[in-house]
């Protein structure tokens, strides 16, 4: 009896079983799937052994029996193509309803072989001495190569035509785990006495492991937790099957453990995993660094152990609890208010950017309102991605009068951009989005090159203009190249830099304003001048002003609105002009509406009125328009 090779077969899997059992697994769907492949190899090498064993004492046992185990051994063959059609599956049906629908197809189509395979006769090929069968042949074990040949185009055309569904690691393991199959079967075909197929079938599942189904790989090898990738398998299963989860994050900032020695942090994180890996009815995933997330199949399971953790926490570490770490939590008690794992990420991540509504008790609710204002946040960072890759950004002049030239003198540069149907979108929807996600250093580019263009194409001089004033924001003056970058597009466009005022605000950090003052000692050296913008908003430090080299102090709509409403608004206002009058410095007042308003500013002294009273930011052909007939009408 031939079963060596079957007998080293079996071997192999009880060996891989040994692994597989000793780690701690997820429960994907696709282990699911591998260990129904696993147990359908197991079955078919047993019945190969078998086989070879029954067919050797074929003399002394019933001829029903002896066919019988032969037939089982070509059933499960076609158990074992079952198995890895239904592997690809998993990837290639999105919805559970799908893949049961389709997979049900092919156990079908495997279950009409058998009926074949155990219908057929079957016959066998003896030796020379007549009495030693070689190998079987006939109907039956035809049968079994036309449906496995079946099931394998169907692998083969699936992983084709489904390319981009299926994940390239899985296309590879079920790729290699088929053909060796496939060639193992070619060879025992033309060589029959050559009974490797089962063998091959174990060398399959080996493959199948190492390329995928190790468990290991799910794991994050520094504490044992359960990895990026894992959970992203797992949620997307919930999201598959249209099932909620809650969802606790935890955020252990930097800060927070900075004070700690390093072999303290060592074990302190030791015994948080400890206690984390204990939690019951939950799985910890190790998302990122400083991110760790707690999966509890719903709200109820996560309610009722989170008073716990919280408590744990609370009670310190190390020996008697001397050590404390005060992460920032999230709390997602409904994984359905969002899409899809990526869209469940991108919320964690905008969550945390957005940290400052993380109150004292470092504890967020994640309700379907921060899933909405998170999907807007998506949306309108697509509309920039669009706007910018498009040029579909537009700048828009608002003219700005002077009170002692009784004529328009300048213009404040306003970015615009359009959507896809061609709608105006005004800053107010985008700047903040823009800063956060550093698009705002290309738009800004983009608003100074489109200005430059303007400047010089239209010689803006010819019109009265002394110069226009272009917004920068906080994230561009903290930007070390800003200088230089602007300089560079200046002499693109051959501007003389007496066209141009930059408008800055007050930067909150100190090394943002280091590096400001260093990008304005530059660019004023080679000729620019600044305004300070939204000045009398609530941020607005009267050092600043004292600080900053600027020109012109744009008095913010809300300090000129407060003035005409609020008694002791007025007081206010009036030691600022004085103020920056007294440093020698112009000032704009800006959001001037009605003629009321505007007296009222010329009779204070303010030299340069902006405003809805005298005209809204205008795109660029209405804007000369405005300003030549401004120009005209003065004239007459
Ligand atoms: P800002 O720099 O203070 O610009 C003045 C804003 O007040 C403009 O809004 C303007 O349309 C509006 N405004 C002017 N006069 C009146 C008025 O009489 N009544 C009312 N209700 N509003 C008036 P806009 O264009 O929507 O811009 C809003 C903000 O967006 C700007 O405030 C500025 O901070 C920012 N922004 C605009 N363009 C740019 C840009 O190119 N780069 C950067 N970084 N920020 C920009
Ligand atoms: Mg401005
Ligand atoms: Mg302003």
């Amino acid at each position: 009896m031939h079963i060596q090779v079957q007998c080293c077969g079996i071997i192999l899997m009880l060996l891989l079983l040994f692994f597989y059992l000793r780690q701690r697994r997820v429960s994907l769907k696709t282990e699911q799937a591998f260990l129904r492949a696993f147990c359908v190899t197991l079955a078919c090498i047993v019945f190969d052994i078998l086989s070879i064993v029954v067919i050797a004492r074929k003399e002394e046992l019933p001829n029903l029996f002896v066919e019988l185990i032969c037939k089982s051994y070509l059933a499960t063959l076609l158990g074992v193509a079952l198995c890895a059609l239904s592997y690809i599956c998993v990837d290639v049906y999105s919805t559970k309803k799908h893949y049961k629908k389709e997979v049900l197809k092919y156990q079908l189509s495997a279950l009409v072989g058998m009926l074949f395979i155990y219908i057929l006769p079957i016959h066998y090929q003896f030796g020379e001495d007549g009495k030693t069968v070689l190998y079987t042949y006939g109907p039956s074990v035809i049968s079994t190569y036309i449906f496995a040949v079946g099931l394998l185009i169907v692998i083969f055309y699936l992983m084709k035509k489904e390319k981009n569904k299926i994940s390239p690691r899985r296309r590879e393991a079920v790729g290699l785990w088929m053909g060796i199959w496939l060639c193992a079967s070619l060879i025992q075909f033309l060589n029959n006495e050559l009974l490797i197929v089962g063998y091959a079938c174990s060398l399959g599942m080996v493959v199948l492991y190492l390329k995928l189904e190790n468990p290991e790989t799910n794991l994050d090898r520094q504490t044992g937790l359960f990895n990026h990738g894992a959970m992203v398998q797992y949620a997307k299963e919930f999201y598959k099957k249209e099932q909620g989860f809650s969802l606790l994050t935890i955020v252990f900032e930097r800060s927070f453990h900075k004070h700690m020695h390093t072999d303290t942090r060592r074990m302190v994180r030791m015994e948080m995993i400890e206690f984390l890996l204990k939690i019951p009815d939950a799985f910890v995933f190790k998302n990122a660094e400083d991110e760790i997330l707690i999966v509890f199949k719903d709200q109820e399971a996560a309610e009722d152990r989170m008073a716990g953790i919280f408590e744990r926490f609370e009670k310190g570490w190390g020996k008697e609890g001397e050590f404390h770490v005060k992460p920032y939590w999230l709390y997602m008690p409904d994984s359905r208010i969002v899409n899809n794992v990526e869209d469940m990420l991108y919320l964690i991540r905008y969550i945390r950017q957005n940290n400052n509504e993380f109150s004292e008790n470092h504890y967020i609710y994640i309700d379907a309102d921060k899933a909405a204002a998170m999907y807007q946040e998506k949306e309108t960072a697509q509309l920039l991605v669009n706007a910018i890759e498009k040029d579909w950004v537009e700048v828009y002049y608002q003219p700005i009068y002077s009170t002692r030239e009784h004529r328009f003198i300048s213009a404040e540069a306003l970015v615009r951009i359009k959507d896809e149907e061609g709608k105006i979108v005004p800053p107010g929807v985008f700047i903040d989005v823009a800063e956060k996600n550093g698009m705002i250093l290309r738009l800004g580019e983009m608003v100074f090159e489109k200005v430059c263009r303007f400047v010089k194409e239209n010689a803006v001089e010819q019109y009265g203009l002394h110069y226009i004033e272009v917004n920068l924001s906080v994230v561009q003056c903290a930007y070390e190249q800003l200088a230089e970058d602007y300089i560079k597009i200046m002499e693109k466009y051959n501007v003389n830099p007496d066209f141009i005022n930059l408008e800055i605000t007050e930067s909150a950090s100190l090394s943002a304003k280091k590096t400001l003052l260093n990008n304005m000692k530059n660019l004023i050296k080679y000729g620019i001048r600044f305004s300070l913008d939204d000045f009398g908003t609530g941020q607005s430090n009267l050092n600043y002003i004292v600080d900053m080299p600027v020109d012109i102090v744009k008095f913010d709509k809300d300090m000129i609105n407060a003035y005409f409403e609020n008694g002791k608004a007025k007081y206010v206002m009036d030691a600022a002009m004085h103020m920056v009058h007294g440093m020698d410095l112009e000032i704009v007042s800006e959001g001037i509406e009605t003629k009321e308003q505007y007296q009222t500013m010329k009779e204070l002294g303010i030299s340069y009125i902006q405003g809805y009273y005298f005209s809204k930011p205008l795109s660029e052909k209405q804007f000369l328009e405005f300003i030549a007939a401004a120009q005209r009408e003065a004239m007459n």
